[in-house]
Parts: C-alpha cells; structure tokens; sequence
C-alpha cells in the first residue's frame, strides 16, 4: 500500500482515480488544483503523485518544476497530449512516468506499481517488520515512553504532555516517537528521513516544517525549546526538561 496524491481538477475523472486507485490497495489523497498539491505535499509528503497537467491554476508543467523544487516524489503524469516532443519535455522537467488520457485504471495501477518499484525499493507495501532502528517507531509493540511530562503511547498512538492529550497528525506522531526512542541522543535529519519517511531522498527541510509543527504543539518553539533540540550542523534530539 502506497500513499498517493491524485492531483486532478475535473471532479468526475478525480473521483474515479481515487476509486481505482483505492482499489488497488493505495491510501489516496486529492488536490483539485497545483497550489493544492504543492501544499499537500509541504505538509505530508505522499509515496507517489498522480499530476494531471491541465490545471485550473498553474500549468502542470510548472505544478512538476515545482513539486520538483520541494521534493523527489515520484510523478506520474496524466497528459491529453499524445505528443513526442510534450512527453520529452515533461520526462525531462522531472516526472517518472506518464499517461496518455483517456487510460484505464489497470494501466493507471500497473504504471503506478512500476514507479513505485523503481523509485522506492524498499519501501511501499511489505510490513515493516525489521525489528531496533529499521522498525517504524511504535511499529514494535512498545510500551509507553514518559519523558518529563510527555507521555507516548505507540500502540494506542496517544501523546500526553501534562495529563493533556495532544493531537498530532501521523507523520508528527512518527516523528516525535522516533526521538523519544533516542532520548538524549542527536539523530540527523538524513537518519529521520530515511527511518521516520522512508524516503532519504527528500529534503531535510521537511523534517524542519515536521519539527516547528510539533514544537508548536508542545507548547515550545526553537528559540527557548523544552523537548525538542536542534543541535546545530548535526541534527534534533529530544531531552527530558531540566
Ligand atoms: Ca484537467
């Protein structure tokens, strides 16, 4: 199972995107417009998009430029033009992919499958079943972490800070559980994209926007942190409070 992004305005060819797709297994998200995608993909980056180029706001061509300046997602682009040099253009400005409307959702899914394939080997769909640091934090049956006031439940996936509940959203709650299973220790923004995301490839600002979220929602901010640290040039680590 994969987590994808369908970027597509006509809602008619949106809807059953997102049905053969989830069909197929995969966790779909949709963004009607490239603005939309760009901001889905800041705030919770998909294992795959699906770009539609005609788009009511930017042109798709540009919608990839830019998801290409924030991200190494892997791209499959719906295009309605059967053209060579179009195609050329649009392989070259980033995507991975690329389908000729109208296609079927078979073709959809097997393309989508190819790109996944290639781009993430060794992630979308098999459990992640490694045990230690290969593990998705709270994947391993752990028991509550208390540091200080906060309190992490991996299996109910529940965050206290003060008896309080705080909700996070899952890529937070990822986040943060991972540094409580390295209390005390400087992790690197590379090491959490690749155990945290998966995905080594994107950019260590994603980490950056992930932390700011959390450390709003514990109350702290990067100026005067309580849980959350950056140690400078070398990464984040998470501290009992004095
Ligand atoms: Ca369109």
């Amino acid at each position: 199972m994969a987590s994808v992004l369908v970027v597509e305005d006509d809602p008619i060819i949106r809807t059953s995107l997102i049905q053969s797709l989830s069909t197929c297994g995969h966790l779909v998200r949709s963004a009607p417009d490239g603005f939309g995608a760009l901001r889905e993909i800041t705030q919770s980056p998909p294992d795959a998009v699906v770009l539609d180029l005609g788009l009511p706001d930017i042109d798709g061509a540009d919608a990839l430029r830019m998801i290409r300046g924030l991200s190494r997602v892997p791209v499959l682009v719906a295009t309605a033009r059967d053209d060579d040099l179009e195609i050329i253009r649009l392989l070259n400005a980033g995507a991975d992919d690329y389908l000729v409307k109208p296609f079927s959702g078979g073709q959809l899914a097997a393309r989508l499958e190819a790109v996944l394939r290639r781009c993430l080997p060794a992630a979308a769909g098999a459990p992640q079943a490694q045990g230690g640091g290969g593990g998705l934090p709270g994947s391993g049956g752990s028991s509550p972490m208390v540091i200080g006031e906060l309190r992490i439940d991996p299996l109910a996936r529940v965050v206290q800070l003060a008896g309080q509940d705080v909700q996070l959203t899952r890529r937070e709650f990822d986040l943060l559980a991972f540094l409580a299973e390295h209390t005390g220790q400087v992790v690197s923004r590379q090491r959490i994209l690749s155990e945290v995301w998966r995905r080594a490839y994107l950019d260590e600002q994603t980490v950056d926007v992930h932390l700011s979220c959390l450390r709003r929602k514990l109350g702290e901010n990067a100026a005067q942190p309580r849980f959350l640290h950056t140690v400078r040039g070398v990464g984040v680590k998470l501290v009992c409070p004095a």
